[in-house]
């Protein structure tokens, strides 16, 4: 179960505000994109709901399920089935793929630790599901990955947590069509009435093939617009600067 309520949310970076006031609220079971131009504090909000200290909350709230997200540390949001994607994925050397997932399972499920075989079987189905080559999972964390092979780690990522929400920060950037069906296919398995998601997105093309609920527009850390997918079709035909454009001319 996940239930998200973002209040009158405001976050600085290194004394610059970010995000001005921003109101959001997931439901159990929705998947909703975010969108808008670059810069606005789409990653500013994601890496916020995930606990980056970087990230300073100078006003507002998020409650997971009725509990102040804001007062867990990462390990307590994790454990309490909150997941990130990261626009960028951190490189790690040293450290395996398998061997990364297999701890971060561990870590989530601190009172039960996955056994080593269940481990690998259910690591194995999930690549073959995501396409993805057997030799990823031995390969170091992310080390000369591909940007497609990158997202889509993320989302193999995703489906050995079995989280119940999922933030993707532009999990669609740099993937050619096949990929982005991939990435598509990975996200829609998770589908149910326990899990949703927030998916952070410049272009409609992934709302083709993953569905959202709920579509919002961000510009200058605020929510703008808040619509259906419809709105997604309409940003696509109409861009950024047309909306830009109407609310200077409301202000
Ligand atoms: P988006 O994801 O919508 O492109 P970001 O949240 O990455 O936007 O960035 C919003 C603004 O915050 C930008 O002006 C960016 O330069 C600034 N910013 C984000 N992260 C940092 C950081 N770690 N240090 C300094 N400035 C940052
Ligand atoms: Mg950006
Ligand atoms: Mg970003």
């Amino acid at each position: 179960m996940a239930n998200l309520e973002i209040k009158n949310l405001s976050v600085a970076v290194e004394d610059k505000t970010i995000l001005n006031g921003v109101n959001l609220t997931i439901n159990d079971g929705e998947v909703h994109a975010l969108m808008g131009p670059n810069g606005t504090g789409k990653s500013t909000l994601s890496e916020t709901i995930m606990g980056n200290p970087r990230y300073r909350v100078t006003d507002g709230e998020i409650m997971l399920n009725g509990q102040d997200l804001l007062k867990m540390t990462v390990d307590e949001r994790a454990r309490n089935g909150i997941f990130l994607a990261m626009q960028y994925p951190m490189e790690v050397a040293g450290i395996s793929n398998a061997d990364f997932i297999h701890s971060a399972m561990n870590a989530k499920n601190a009172n039960h630790a996955v056994p080593v075989l269940q481990f690998m079987q259910k690591l194995e189905q999930n690549m073959n599901f995501l396409d993805m080559k057997p030799e990823v999972a031995e390969r170091d964390l992310n080390e000369d990955f591909s940007g497609g092979e990158k997202k889509r780690n993320e989302i193999l990522q995703m489906m050995m947590l079995q989280p119940e929400l999922a933030i993707l920060d532009e999990i669609d950037s740099g993937l050619d069509i096949d990929a982005l069906k991939v990435v598509a296919k990975g996200i829609n398995s998770m589908r149910d009435n326990k899990f949703s998601a927030l998916m952070v997105t410049h272009y409609q093309r992934l709302l083709n093939y993953v569905v959202p609920d709920v579509v919002h527009i961000m510009m200058d850390g605020k929510i703008v617009e808040t619509g259906g997918p419809e709105l997604a079709q309409q940003l696509e035909k109409t861009g950024y600067s047309d909306i830009r454009e109407t609310l200077v001319g409301e202000s």
